[in-house]
């Protein structure tokens, strides 16, 4: 038990970096460059589907 507790700690020196939100990557940033490049590209998409249905 007190094992694990150790590793738990030495864990916890880790978690004060942040992770992406979406992909669960370790990252400086709430949301990772990767996911921001994919989240802008799936916006983008949507636009163009909303633009489309509009005309
Ligand atoms: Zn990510």
């Amino acid at each position: 038990m007190s094992e694990a507790e150790t590793k738990d700690s030495a864990k916890g020196k880790d978690v004060k970096k942040h992770n992406c939100s979406i992909c669960g990557r370790e990252s400086d940033v709430l949301i990772c460059h990767a996911c921001e490049d994919k989240l802008r590209g799936e916006a983008l998409e949507k636009k163009k589907d909303v633009e489309r249905a509009g005309r």
